[in-house]
């Protein structure tokens, strides 16, 4: 960042409003917002971002800085009519930081600012109040060797216990002036033997010092841990804004308090708050002493209260969304120190919503953009009854949301084991590694003591829908001895039960009860948005939903292989089916025919496993197009490498060699063995699967077309509307896809004459390799349509495989900072996410109307629906349970880009 000579650094509140966060900081913006609305806002200035970014890239602040602080603290002295620590009467100040986004770890806010041995004095014969006066001071030392001299803030903690219990009381406010003037003594005697330093009489050198010291927290250990969990860029530098005091600790008469316009859990209007009557600052939420209901403020001082609720309607409407507040009465007189744009539960994000559109404050297209998929999707998951009180022992970070019950165990080859034998069990580590792949495959739930958003623990299990609480440092995992101790001393043995909360990160001893989300019960159609007992939740997302659905583009279908799934994808909103693997209709029983059809020496004898295989795959199909009748229903032929379809080659080996140690070689398992071997792939990712298969083993897929064909036929004649697709998968050329092509043409002809009824199936491709994607226009010629495969899509363009690398790299990637989020959960945009724009344009520039889809899990993924939305896709497709979330975010993305088009 270069210092430009015209460049402005500090903002009067006068000047700033709420778009310029960048510049000014969340806090910043809003106080100026308020500030410009009216309402009583303690004058004062804004040191800009800019201004930071400067200091930690050259070391310094910028050399205009000082100057400009100096003029606008001499307006805000004129203003107030006093100087900075004055001695007779002084200016007091706050230094506040503020970033654009709050953020934990940033530095404390200094109260105070411009107190010393003298001024002290004079605020106390300005105020008439002695004991504020010191009260004030005592706050000010306290505060300024903790943040900004950096003493440990436990020494003061002590030293005023310690004054407390000399003097027999319990709360700071039965403290006397003389006390106080004490501790003020006491205090300063640690901060120059902490700090080395004496506290700084000097105002002007207390302000200075507390504004670097707000810019250098941007650079502690915590800020930076939270803002690479949040993905909040490292180099938005914070604001800081310097803010006259007004004072809540001045008696009875004045306090301090905070405000939600409206309740934050459900969204209703109401009086939500707290107040603390004679106190200052943090006071009110540092538990100090007990704080009133906000609504108690009515009797205790009326006029400020009636005034508080008229600011919180102008707030209300002037936002038109939950805000929360900050607020301080000097003797009668209301201040307001804070506003912002409330954070809200997922519930009450949806029911905040469409309430504002019942008040006429947003329409239903601003609607949409107050919610999103991640809350609806924490919406859908089971959650613990509230009803079955049970104690909260530990809260970590919510990694990957569901709610988990299962038997304690440490250790990995545990969790296999006693899953294996039908437990249900939750895997706890003190943190994961590749090694805990199994275990953590095993278990209900991970629980870690350490390691935020991205360690090990938390990539994996939401790379596996798992639930997992990670970070939870307050439990004492201790693996060797196959326990944890939680805060209290209790001591978890391996087999006590435990529940872990992935939604909200807390952890209970003993099971908690599950119950079915209610969102999902209305998806499923078994509660009804207008009934009686339909609760205002599955209201608001009904609402919400028919928003969506009007404005959205994408149509949404569901990657499912059975009728059931499919019936259920149905009852989410699913449009079709976009992906059908027949794999698994190869499994369980049907694997013999699989062996004879690999084992097979003649033609006679794959022509029979394949015989075999056609009327159970016919029957597969029939019941999954009666399920979708009228909608799409695209079925991919075989993927997999056939390998997978044999059994291990260990074991089979192990059998083998005992068999001939007994001397009764067994000769069908030998064969078998030869074929395991012959079929055996280092990387199976990369080897024989998809068309490939098709193209070697005679027969494969015109059987599955064969089977495709018949069962359409079958429901065409039983008066049904089936609209199959049949799907090449992991094609490079088009040659492939022109060979399986004309033979799946010859067999849907000799259906047709069989039959007698005319079939409409149309024939595409997956694009999921690069080569595909870069010779999409050749491709398009013989593909009535594209599937974007974007799993093996993004493997294939990073050179990776998901299995191998999510447990063991992607954790050091995501904390290196290469990636922001795995690209398995959100598309690569710049990389695999230009494949796929290029492949939409050179198909479409061959043929104008081929359908254009996405069958990866990234078709269930927020951010991946506003890119697929944007490059044009005609659909996207994703797991049943994900159809709710892609729909919504389809109207988000709709709602949005129309918005921006009108601008
Ligand atoms: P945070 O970002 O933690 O909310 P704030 O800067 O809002 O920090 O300040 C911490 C506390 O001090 C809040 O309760 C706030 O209302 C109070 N406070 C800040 N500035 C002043 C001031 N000028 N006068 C009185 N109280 C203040
Ligand atoms: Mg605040
Ligand atoms: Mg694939």
């Amino acid at each position: 960042m270069s210092e430009n000579k015209d460049q402005k650094f500090v903002y009067d509140f006068t000047e700033g409003n709420r778009d310029l966060k960048d510049l000014l900081g969340g806090k910043g913006a809003n106080l100026a917002e308020m500030t410009n609305l009216g309402l009583p806002v303690p004058p004062g200035f804004t040191i800009t971002t800019e201004a930071c970014k400067v200091y930690l890239e050259s070391g310094a602040e910028p050399a205009a800085l000082r100057d400009e602080v100096s003029s606008h603290l001499d307006a805000l002295e004129r203003k107030m009519g006093k100087k900075l620590g004055q001695a007779d009467d002084p200016l007091l100040v706050s230094v506040r930081s503020g970033a654009k986004f709050s953020m934990p770890g940033m530095m404390d806010t200094v109260l105070n600012i411009g107190l010393s041995d003298s001024s002290v004095e004079g605020l106390s014969r300005q105020s008439g109040d002695e004991r504020f006066a010191w009260d004030s001071y005592r706050r000010l030392i306290q505060m300024f060797g903790k943040t900004v001299l950096g003493v440990d803030g436990e020494l003061f903690e002590e030293a005023l216990e310690e004054a407390k219990d000399a003097k027999g009381v319990t709360i700071d406010t039965d403290l006397e002036a003389a006390d106080l003037k004490e501790l003020v003594e006491r205090f300063k005697g640690i901060v120059a033997s902490e700090a080395g330093r004496a506290f700084p009489q000097d105002p002007r050198e207390q302000m200075d010092l507390a504004i670097k010291a707000v810019f250098d927290s941007w650079n502690g250990d915590r800020a930076k841990l939270y803002r690479r969990q949040e993905r909040i860029p490292h180099d938005l530098g914070t604001a800081v804004n310097v803010c006259s005091m007004v004072f809540g600790n001045l008696g009875p008469d004045s306090g301090t308090g905070v405000a939600f316009t409206r309740d934050p859990a459900t969204g209703h209007q109401g009086v939500y708050g707290d107040y603390l009557q004679n106190a200052q600052g943090e006071d009110v939420v540092a538990g100090i002493r007990n704080t009133v209901p906000l609504a108690d403020l009515e009797s205790i001082d009326k006029a400020s209260y009636d005034q508080l609720m008229g600011i919180m309607e102008t707030l209300e409407n002037h936002y038109k969304d939950l805000c929360d507040i900050e607020f301080t009465i000097e003797r009668g007189q209301l201040w307001m120190l804070q506003t912002r744009v409330g954070k809200r539960t997922a519930a009450a994000a949806f029911r905040i919503a469409t309430q504002l559109v019942d008040q006429g404050l947003i329409d239903e297209a601003e609607a949409l953009q107050r919610v999103n998929g991640a809350q609806l999707a924490q919406l859908m998951f089971p959650r613990f009854t509230e009803a079955a009180q049970v104690e909260k022992v530990a809260r970590g970070i919510a990694a990957s949301p569901g709610a988990a019950v299962g038997k304690a165990v440490f250790d990995s080859y545990t969790a296999v084991k006693w899953s294996r034998s039908g437990e249900k069990v939750i895997l706890i580590r003190r943190e994961t590694n590749p090694d805990d792949l199994d275990g953590m495959i095993a278990a209900e739930g991970i629980l870690t003591s350490r390691g935020g958003k991205t360690s090990h623990a938390a990539v994996v299990a939401r790379g596996m829908g798992k639930t997992c609480v990670c970070g939870a440092e307050e439990l004492e995992v201790d693996t060797k001895r196959r326990r944890m101790t939680v805060p209290g001393g209790h001591v978890v043995e391996e087999g006590d039960v435990v529940s872990i909360d992935g939604s909200t990160g807390k952890v209970y001893l003993g099971e908690v009860p599950v119950v079915p989300s209610p969102v999902v019960e209305y998806f499923e159609g078994r509660m009804h948005a207008g009934a009686d007992d339909a609760d205002e939740l599955v209201q608001a997302v009904h609402r919400i939903m028919a928003y969506a659905d009007r404005v959205r583009r994408l149509r949404v279908r569901a990657n499912a292989d059975n009728a059931e799934d499919a019936s259920r994808a149905r009852r989410f909103g699913a449009q079709g089916i976009g992906l059908c693997r027949t794999e698994h209709m190869f499994l369980g029983d049907r694997r013999q025919y699989v062996e004879r059809l690999i084992l097979a020496d003649t033609d006679a004898e794959r022509d029979e496993a394949l015989k075999a295989l056609l009327p159970l795959q016919k029957q597969d199909f029939v019941e999954l197009f009666e399920s979708m009748d009228g909608l799409p229903v695209t079925v991919r032929l075989l993927d997999p490498p056939l390998h997978e379809f044999l059994p291990d080659i260990t074991e089979l080996s192990v059998r083998v060699a005992l068999a001939e140690a007994r001397k009764e070689p067994h000769e069908n398992e030998l064969r078998l063995l030869q074929a395991v071997h012959r079929l055996h792939e280092q990387n199976p990712m990369l080897g024989l699967r998809g068309v490939r298969l098709g193209l070697v083993i005679p027969g494969l897929f015109t059987m599955q077309v064969r089977a495709i064909a018949e069962a359409a036929a079958q429901r065409v004649e039983a008066k049904g509307d089936p609209r199959a697709e049949i799907m090449i998968p992991l094609v490079g050329t088009v040659q492939e896809l022109e060979l399986v092509r004309d033979e799946a043409e010859q067999v849907i002809a000799e259906v047709q004459a069989e039959t007698g009824v005319e079939l409409k199936l149309a024939l595409g491709t997956m694009i999921e390799l690069p080569r595909a994607a870069v010779t999409a226009g050749q491709i398009a010629e013989c593909a009535e349509f594209f599937s974007f495969g974007t799993n093996d899509l993004t493997q294939t363009v990073w050179g990776f495989s998901r299995d191998d690398v999510e447990a063991s790299f992607f954790t050091a990637y995501l904390e290196k900072g290469i990636f922001g989020v795995s690209p398995f959960e959100t598309i690569d945009k710049d990389g695999v996410g230009a494949l796929v724009r290029s492949a939409v344009e050179a198909g479409r520039a061959t043929r104008p109307d081929i359908k254009l889809g996405v069958c990866g899990e990234h078709g269930g993924d927020p951010e991946s629906v506003h890119f697929f939305h944007e490059v044009g896709l005609d659909y996207v497709s994703c797991s049943p349970f994900r159809i709710p979330v892609a729909r919504l975010e389809a109207g988000r993305a709709a709602a949005r880009s129309s918005d921006s088009d009108s601008r």
